[in-house]
Parts: structure tokens; C-alpha cells; sequence
């Protein structure tokens, strides 16, 4: 998608630690030290904004916020102090993530680092929304008890991933966001239609670069790395022979060898600060999000009929009422089998797995 050309407006600066920031000032600080935040504009915030609808829910509005944050002048144009929205003291751990305020005002938003790939901006947004919605959608009641969380960082992700893939992953995603696109970036989308972006974001493709990763070779990403991290954990590998165990297994699970460990165990920052174990909550929420779109397709018809409708917050509604409304009440398998009916299955996954590999989206 190198011929689109965003307009970038602006670099802010990216939290990676606890912040706030005073917009009398526009200060972005913790603990009085002032931290650098950096994120590029990219108008394709904007259009997810203008998709998410979600009557009664503040995500909208928070997307909104952001994108009208994004092109203006940052940090100053984050409103984080004003009246209807209290402050919000968030960490923001990567290049996007979301930040919780009062969960009695259900204060959330997201902060997304752009790339000059419009397509992709879409999907980080989307998935960034999922997480947003859902910690948006716990139940008021249970505000400040632990209960008021996922169950687990799978069922975290299960939300991410269903608004990343099987709904940013859609053609009829694409058709609908065209002209919008098209308003928004003008000559460079001539001659690229729905079906062009779409192909785009579902290609198949062997890579080094797991966050770049299709849907279909992204769990490779996360079997290679939870085989490593067991043999860590296991003493069966030794960290001086990490290298090279990632290397062999990219090759015999991609069929791709990383140029250097910038490409290869050294991509990711999860381990470098101690998260052993996190990269299969992707895998099993992925798992979890094809189980439940399954179960949301029964009920409520094809995802693609209701993007083509624009009943997107029909799915959101759905979500919430199936999973983000019970906190951490259930476990991650009682959600699963109260929420769609069935036993926690792998099933459905291997059955859009089968489906990707053999082109039929
Ligand atoms: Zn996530």
C-alpha cells in the first residue's frame, strides 16, 4: 500500500510509563519529569472512528477525540482535564494500547502509534477498540473490585483480535470504507478499490515479523516463540543458543530465515522486560474470537451482511452483552461455553484456518 500517502501531521511523543498530561500546560509528565510520546497522524484513525458506532457507549467519541488529538497539535490537544472527562493516569506500555480512567465514567481510550500503511493503521485502531470496548463494557457494579477485568489475558485478546480480524479482515469492511478513503486521501487511491485493500490485508505471506504477520502464519509466530520459551524455561536451551533455535525453527516453520537477530529473537520486547508466557494469550484469543464469531453469526447472521447493513454496533452489542458484561465472574471457559453455547473448542479456529489457506474469504 506504498501508494497511499497519509498526511502526517505530526510526531507526538509515546508514554512508556505512568503519565498525565496537564492540558493547561500541555505537558506531558510523570512524577514532574517530562516524557517524550511519539505517534504519527494518519486521517485512517478517523474513518475507524467514523465506523465504530456503539449507541449509548463513549469508544466513538474516544476514537474521535483521538483523531482530532492527532491532528492537531499534541500534547496540548489532549484533553484529559476538561469537565466532561476526568483525568485519566494511565500507562501506555507499547506502541498502542489503552488507558482506563474512572471505570465508573467508563473513561477509556486508546493511543495508537501510525505507520505510512493506511491498511494497517486500520487494523492496530480496531484492535486497539476491542480492548478499549471491552474494558469499557465491565460491569459498573463491580467497579473496583477485581471482579471488574477479563478473566484472562486471553480473553482479553479474544476481544482485540475479533474487531482486528473478523471484522477488519472483511472485504465488506474494505467496500465500506472506500469512499471514505477516498475522500481522505484522494488521488493516491486511484485505481485501488475495496477488493485491492482488502487483498491487502489478507494476504498470505511467509515473513520475519510476527506484528506484521497475516492471520493465517500469526500463530506460527506464537508456536515458535512458546516452544522457545518452554525450552528456556525447561533448561532444555540455553539463552547463547536462543539465536539460532529462532532461526531453525522460522525456517522450519515459515520457511523463511531472519537476516541478523534485529529480524529474529530480538524483534519482540516482551522478553526483554519479563514476559515469559504472554505471546500465547494472541494464539488462544485468536482460538477464543473464532469460537465466538461462530456463535455471533448464528444468532445474528454473516459478519459481512452486517458490516454491508452497518450493524457493526449489533456485533458490539452482542460482545458486550455475551462477554465484556461479566467482568471476571465466569472463568475464561464458563464465559466461553455460557457465551456461545459450546464447550471452549479449537474447532472453529482450524475450520477459518482451512478457510484462509484455501483462499476463501
Ligand atoms: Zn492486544
Amino acid at each position: 500500500m506504498s501508494t497511499l500517502s497519509p498526511e502526517k501531521t505530526r510526531e507526538i511523543v509515546a508514554p512508556r510509563n505512568m503519565i498525565t498530561i496537564d492540558d493547561t500546560t500541555g505537558r506531558a509528565a510523570t512524577g514532574g519529569r517530562e516524557v517524550k510520546v511519539r505517534v504519527k497522524a494518519d486521517p485512517a484513525i478517523d474513518v475507524v472512528a467514523s465506523i465504530i458506532t456503539t449507541p449509548g457507549a463513549s469508544c466513538a467519541q474516544t476514537a474521535a477525540d483521538l483523531a482530532a488529538a492527532l491532528r492537531a497539535q499534541l500534547p496540548a490537544a489532549i484533553k484529559v482535564k476538561d469537565s466532561a472527562n476526568p483525568p485519566i493516569i494511565g500507562a501506555a506500555t507499547g506502541s498502542a494500547d489503552v488507558l482506563v480512567g474512572d471505570p465508573l465514567t467508563q473513561n477509556v481510550r486508546v493511543t495508537v502509534e501510525t505507520s505510512d500503511d493506511p491498511t494497517q493503521n486500520v487494523l492496530v485502531t480496531l484492535h486497539e477498540v476491542g480492548h478499549a470496548l471491552y474494558s469499557q463494557g465491565h460491569p459498573t457494579d463491580l467497579a473496583r473490585t477485581l471482579a471488574h477485568a477479563s478473566p484472562s489475558l486471553g480473553a482479553e485478546e479474544s476481544q482485540a483480535r475479533f474487531y482486528e480480524n473478523h471484522v477488519g479482515r472483511e472485504l465488506a469492511l474494505w467496500e465500506f470504507l472506500t469512499p471514505t478513503l477516498r475522500r481522505r486521501f484522494g488521488a493516491a487511491m486511484d485505481g485501488i478499490d475495496g477488493a485491492a485493500l482488502h487483498r491487502s490485508v489478507s494476504q498470505v505471506t511467509r515473513g520475519w515479523c510476527r506484528v506484521d504477520a497475516d492471520e493465517l502464519t500469526y500463530d506460527l509466530h506464537i508456536a515458535l516463540r512458546f516452544s522457545l520459551e518452554l525450552a528456556l524455561i525447561r533448561g532444555t536451551l540455553d539463552v547463547v543458543d536462543l539465536p539460532d533455535a529462532w532461526n531453525d525453527g522460522m525456517e522450519r516453520l515459515l520457511g523463511v530465515r531472519p537476516d541478523g537477530n534485529r529480524q529474529g529473537c530480538m524483534q519482540d520486547i516482551h522478553w526483554a522486560w519479563g514476559s515469559f508466557g504472554y505471546f500465547p494469550t494472541y494464539t488462544l484469543g485468536n482460538i477464543y474470537a473464532a469460537q465466538i464469531r461462530e456463535a455471533l453469526e448464528a444468532d445474528l447472521g454473516p459478519i459481512p451482511s452486517l458490516i454491508q447493513s452497518e450493524r457493526l454496533s449489533d456485533i458490539t452489542a452482542y460482545l458486550h452483552e455475551r462477554i465484556h458484561s461479566h467482568g471476571s465472574i465466569l472463568s475464561t471457559g464458563e464465559l466461553m461455553l455460557q457465551a456461545t453455547g459450546q464447550a471452549f473448542s479449537v474447532e472453529p479456529f482450524l475450520r477459518r484456518a482451512q478457510r484462509l489457506a484455501a483462499g476463501a474469504r
